[in-house]
């Protein structure tokens, strides 16, 4: 996602108390590339419609390793990532009514936006041109602020931006759902994904994961399309019905002109026409991994002509009604993200990097941030 702008509506200031910032911590790079350290900063003081939350877990979703990496241009430094968070509400300012202390409280990829543009109020508030995203971004609701993400201690966000994790929900398992959940439940929910429709899913980690969990459950015939066999068993666990590794050009054929609809999650260089031509007339190609600038794939205008009568869309997380919706689905019919949890170190954030990086990871990787010191 891009950086919002820095536009600053006149009603802005008016959202939030005067007040001293609350001190937070968290696990920070200070340098493209760089590894993680610890970093003290400030949260913006609790205003009437926010709530403090201390954060228990955290994921690491890869478009953390896109921003700390540079890989979507330059960014500003330290940079707290996460935007994957699971917490407990500790402070609620006077006009919160969704929350209570105490309560568990998930936040995604956005803090807030102007609620009042045709996307705020489709409910859509992703797609608003003021959205303020939960870190590598500047808050115009709060005096342009640097926003810093989930690998920290606490978090202040307006109600409506933050989502009520339903009792009994396995908490370290939450976190991912805020992302990883929303970004494969939201576009199969778009192209109307229903019982008995061939769905692929072309990359099989965080995102592949969630997506085939979600298919399935929507009564989808599922393939999955990844570069490994590491994972072949993994995609049957889980309820896909086939398992195609891209590399084998034997498991490929006649694949063309099967499939109603594919989500792609593919976070590197690969070719869209290839999963075009195996869509049926009238099927569509939702994407939804974003690769680095540097190889970010290209599809040809002489594509979509000759596999005519296809669509393709993209499709960015979901507004926060739909968020809401996928987290009480996803823990009322038990889909989870497969989590490993890791101490809220340097080291071992470091670690974890490499081996996302690497795709070595199986298949989320989550910070327990009450270890943090
Ligand atoms: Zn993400
Ligand atoms: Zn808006």
């Amino acid at each position: 996602m891009t950086a919002a702008g820095t536009f600053i509506p006149a009603f802005s200031q008016s959202q939030e108390q005067a007040g001293a910032g609350i001190p937070a911590r968290g696990l920070a790079v200070y340098e493209e590339k760089g590894g993680f350290k610890p970093y003290e900063f400030s949260r913006h003081a609790v205003g009437d419609n926010d709530i403090l939350i201390e954060i228990l877990y955290a994921g690491i979703c890869h478009s953390d390793l896109h921003h700390v990496f540079g890989d979507w241009g330059k960014e500003e430094y330290p940079m707290v990532p996460g935007h994957e968070i699971a917490g407990r509400v500790v402070q609620v300012g006077r006009n919160v009514k969704k929350f209570k202390v105490g309560d568990m409280a998930g936040v995604g990829c956005m803090v807030n936006s102007c609620g009042t543009c045709a996307e705020c109020a489709d409910g859509k508030e992703q797609y608003c041109r003021d959205v303020v995203l939960t870190y590598h971004d500047h808050d115009q609701f709060h005096g342009g602020e640097v926003t810093q993400g989930g690998y920290s201690d606490k978090i202040v966000v307006t109600e409506k931006f933050a989502a009520r994790i339903p009792d009994g929900a396995q908490l370290e398992k939450v976190a991912p759902l805020l992302c990883a959940g929303i970004t494969t439940y939201s576009p199969l929910h778009y192209a109307g994904v229903g019982k008995g429709d061939k769905v692929g899913v072309a990359g099989f980690g965080g995102l592949g994961h969630m997506a085939v969990q979600y298919a399935v459950a929507l009564g989808a015939e599922v393939t999955v399309f990844d570069i490994t066999e590491d994972k072949r068993a993994d995609a049957g666990k889980m309820g896909a019905v086939h398992y195609v590794n891209v590399n084998n050009p034997e498991e490929l054929k006649g694949l063309d002109g099967t499939l109603d609809f594919i989500l792609s999650t593919i976070p590197a260089s690969y070719d869209p026409a290839m999963y075009l031509k195996m869509l049926k007339r009238d099927g569509q190609l939702g994407i939804v991994g974003l690769p680095a600038f540097a190889n970010m794939p290209r599809l040809s205008v002489s594509s979509l002509v000759f596999q005519g009568n296809r669509k393709v869309f993209g499709s960015q997380i979901g507004g926060m009604k739909e968020t809401q919706e996928m987290l009480d689905y996803s823990v009322k019919n038990n889909i989870y993200p497969q989590v490993e949890v890791i101490r809220a170190e340097g080291k071992a954030v470091d670690e974890a990097y490499g081996n996302v990086a690497d795709g070595k990871v199986r298949f989320r990787y989550v910070i327990d941030m009450k270890t943090l010191k």
